[in-house]
């Protein structure tokens, strides 16, 4: 019998795992291993921040997600030795595998900032919304505040669904509205990009709408450290932005065990050809989702892309086949503005984000970089879409896996929009 090994059951490991299971026979044993039984939501963390979700409502159990067929290990995984083909845990168990898939994802190190954890501002002035504890605290947090300066806050860059600060900021715009004190709030959206996102056409049209709201950008901002004596965020050219509210985005880095591996890179992140999401190191060796070194967003929308292709690309490898399809870094992502609104953003590795209608010509239904309702609708029925399609691996009708310039303005005439 063969043994496929999937380390991590999250969105990719969870879909990957399903698809296979429905096309692989009974000689091929498929084993997926996590640390724990609790699959969250993750783009709920935003939700709960603002009260509008309640904590309970992301969870569920993880391994009920697997289909039958699927054998599952739960326990801490700490270490792979790929030439040994051998994956082991916390707990002196060993696996074996013959193929491995790594969709361990990626989290937060906030220890990274020096002065972030620091007992007299975590959790008290400074807080994530990437965990479910931090989303918790921070809705708290905002309850409490009663005005004064909040920092958006991006440490560095690559971060998971990286439209997410965003999101918080306009959310944050529209929570204090609500409360009828925006005008006590002064909010600074910080960042160590050039602008407001990564890319020219998406920077400037969400730069716009942080002008709209009066949300203030600093760019270019290196964070150096945060000082927790005087409640400052300082930069490594000298500026120190004050505060009365942090909201951070802590650097991420892959799973422990990958970090000074064979596989990853300084960061832990697994080093792969970006089509193919093959090791470039073992050919044996595969991975998925934020796990990944390749050039796009991580985002779960993303993960369901490469996914798709990447259960096409293996069932060909395992048949001795060549691997015919390319994952081309398709991203997906909708953009909360607030007022029940949002934007979508649609691009992969060669195409930024660009303005038009998603995903058909000329009736969409969905809006390209402008705020509509009916994208926030999309936004809202994307946790069903979840649960129910991605997670089983099921495909989502009439939205392509490979990004298509269908709907889409080139950029060149949407330069001065
Ligand atoms: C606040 C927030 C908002 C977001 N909003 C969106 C959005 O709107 N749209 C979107 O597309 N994406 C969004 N995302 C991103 C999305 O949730 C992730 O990109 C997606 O879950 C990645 O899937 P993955 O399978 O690669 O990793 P994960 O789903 O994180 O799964 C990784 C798994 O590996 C396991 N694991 C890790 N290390 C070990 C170990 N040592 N031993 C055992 N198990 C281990 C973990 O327990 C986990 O279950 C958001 C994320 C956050 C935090």
């Amino acid at each position: 019998m063969a043994t496929l090994l999937i380390l991590g059951a999250g969105t990719a490991g969870t879909m990957l795992a399903n698809k296979l299971r429905r096309e692989l026979s009974d000689d091929w044993s498929i084993t997926v291993v996590d640390q724990d039984n609790r699959h969250d939501y993750q783009p709920g963390y935003l939700f709960i921040s603002f009260g509008t979700y309640a904590p309970g409502r992301v969870t569920k159990e993880r391994w009920a997600q697997l289909h039958e067929g699927i054998e599952t290990v739960e326990g801490r995984i700490t270490g792979v030795d790929p030439d040994a083909r051998t994956v082991s845990l916390a707990d002196g168990r060993t696996l074996g595998y013959d193929w491995l898939v790594i969709a361990t994802g990626t989290r937060i190190h906030p220890e990274m900032v020096a002065g972030l954890t620091d007992e007299r501002i975590w959790h008290k002035k400074a807080f994530d919304f990437y965990t479910l504890g931090g989303s918790i605290a921070l809705h708290d947090a905002l309850e409490k505040f009663q005005g004064g300066r909040l920092l958006v806050h991006i440490a560095e860059m690559p971060i998971k669904c990286p439209v997410a600060p965003l999101e918080f900021a306009f959310l944050a715009d529209d929570y204090f509205r609500r409360r009828r004190m925006r005008h006590k709030v002064d909010i600074t959206y910080v960042t160590p990009l050039d602008g407001a996102f990564t890319k020219p056409v998406s920077s400037r049209a969400l730069g716009k709408l942080m002008v709209d709201k009066s949300i203030r950008l600093a760019t270019d901002f290196d964070v150096e450290a945060v000082d927790p004596a005087t409640s400052e965020l300082t930069s490594f050219d000298g500026r120190r932005l004050p505060f009365d509210l942090l909201v951070t985005i802590p650097p991420h880095k892959g799973a422990d065990f990958l970090v000074g591996g064979k596989l990853a890179d300084a960061m832990g992140f697994v080093e792969v050809d970006k089509t193919t999401l093959r090791s470039v190191h073992y050919d044996n060796v595969f991975a998925v989702g934020d796990a990944t070194n390749a050039p796009t967003s991580k985002a779960g929308a993303v993960a369901h892309f490469a996914a798709e292709q990447l259960a096409e690309n293996l069932l060909q490898a395992f048949a001795g086949e060549p691997m015919t399809h390319e994952f081309d870094g398709h991203a997906n992502c909708f953009i909360e503005s607030g007022a029940r609104k949002a934007l979508l953003i649609d691009f992969n590795y060669d195409t930024e984000p660009l303005s038009g209608v998603f995903p058909a010509p000329v009736v969409g239904p969905l809006r390209l970089l402008r705020e509509s309702r009916v994208n926030h609708l999309g936004k809202l029925g994307f946790e069903q879409i979840y649960w129910r399609m991605i997670l089983p691996g099921r495909p989502i009708p009439g939205i392509p896996v490979t990004m298509s310039m269908a709907g889409k303005v080139p950029a060149a005439q949407t330069k001065d929009k």
